[in-house]
C-alpha cells in the first residue's frame, strides 16, 4: 500500500471537494460542473480517478455529464458531487451533497452525521457490519432511511471497488477492517423513516470502464481500447474524455462496439425506487490501531 500516494490524492480531493461545497452552482450546467472540478484535479497534478458524478435529486449515483450536457442546476435541486483523485492509481474517493433550498438541509445533514458517527467507530479490527449498524441507527434517529443496496468499499491500486463492502445498514457476517487497506465509507440517505431504502438501475448509462482487453476485428475500436487502457487503465471514464481525440458520433459508435464485445462495461444510473431525493457523504480512510486516518479530510 502506497500510503504517501493515498495521502496526496486525499488532500487534493479534500481541497477540490470543499471548493465545490462552497460554490453556488445554481444556473451551471452539469457539463460545466464536471469539467471545472476535473480541471481543478488536473491543475493539482493528479488525475480524476473517475468522471465527476453529478447525480441530481432521486438519482443517487453514477450520473456524469454527457459531452456539452445542458442539464442545469436549479435552486431546489439536490446534487451529489462525487469525485475521485488518483496518483499512480492510488485513489481518494469523496462526495458532498450541495443544495441551496433549506428544506433539504436535514437530509444532507443526516448523510454527514451518519458518516461522522461511522468514522468515530473505526479502527483496525472493527467489523464492517458494525459500521453499517451505526450508519443505520444514526440515519433512523434523524427520521430518514439509509439506502441498503449502496455501500462503501475497499480500494486498491487502479481499482475503486476492490471486493469488500462497507454496508449502510446492519447485515450478517462481513469482514473486519485492516490497517493495510484503504476504504471508502459513503452513507446514502433518503426521505421516510424506514430501516432501509433502495435504488434501482435507470436507463441512462454515461460512465464506462474497460473490463477486459480483447480484439474486436475493428481496427478503430481496438485503437480506442488501447487509448482507454493507456489513459484510464481499468478505471471509469466518460464519453466527454474521448471526444477530445474523436468526433462524438465516431466515439459513440466505437464505444458501442466495445460494449457489445464486453471489453467495456457501461454503468447505469442508480435511482431511488420511490423517486425520492437522496443525499450522500463520503470519505476515504485507512484504519489505524487507535482510530483512523481520513485521507480526504482537509
Ligand atoms: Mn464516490
Ligand atoms: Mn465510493
Amino acid at each position: 500500500m502506497q500510503i504517501d500516494d493515498y495521502l496526496k490524492a486525499g488532500k487534493i480531493a479534500a481541497e477540490v471537494r470543499e471548493n465545490a461545497r462552497k460554490k453556488n452552482w445554481v444556473g451551471s450546467t452539469v457539463a460545466e460542473i464536471c469539467e471545472e472540478i476535473e480541471n481543478e484535479i488536473r491543475k493539482r497534478e493528479a488525475k480524476p480517478a473517475f468522471p465527476v458524478n453529478t447525480s441530481i435529486n432521486e438519482v443517487a449515483a453514477h450520473y456524469t455529464a454527457e459531452p456539452n450536457d445542458q442539464k442545469t442546476i436549479s435552486d431546489t435541486d439536490l446534487v451529489k458531487i462525487d469525485l475521485g483523485v488518483q496518483i499512480n492509481g492510488y485513489i481518494a474517493d469523496t462526495a458532498v451533497t450541495v443544495c441551496y433550498d433549506p428544506q433539504y438541509d436535514n437530509l444532507v445533514k443526516a448523510a454527514e452525521d451518519a458518516l461522522s458517527s461511522a468514522i468515530s467507530k473505526i479502527k483496525i479490527g472493527v467489523k464492517a457490519s458494525d459500521i453499517g449498524k451505526t450508519i443505520q441507527k444514526t440515519v433512523m434517529k434523524l427520521g430518514f432511511s439509509p439506502i441498503a443496496n449502496l455501500s462503501g468499499h475497499s480500494l486498491a491500486q487502479y481499482t475503486i471497488h476492490a471486493g469488500k463492502s462497507i454496508p449502510n445498514t446492519w447485515s450478517i457476517g462481513g469482514f473486519s477492517l485492516s490497517g493495510k487497506e484503504a476504504y471508502a465509507c459513503e452513507p446514502f440517505v433518503t426521505t421516510g423513516n424506514r430501516p432501509a431504502g433502495f435504488v434501482r438501475e435507470g436507463k441512462t448509462k454515461n460512465i464506462f470502464a474497460l473490463v477486459s482487453r480483447k480484439k474486436t476485428k475493428n481496427k478503430e475500436a481496438d485503437e480506442l481500447q488501447d487509448y482507454i487502457w493507456s489513459n484510464f487503465n481499468m478505471l471509469p471514464f466518460a464519453l466527454r474524455w474521448l471526444v477530445k481525440e474523436l468526433e462524438e458520433k465516431k466515439a459513440r459508435e466505437l464505444l458501442e462496439i466495445l460494449i457489445k464485445k464486453k471489453a467495456v462495461h457501461a454503468y447505469p444510473i442508480l435511482v431511488e425506487t420511490h423517486e425520492q431525493r437522496v443525499a450522500q457523504a463520503e470519505h476515504t480512510f485507512i484504519p489505524t490501531e487507535d482510530g483512523v486516518t481520513i485521507t480526504t479530510s482537509l
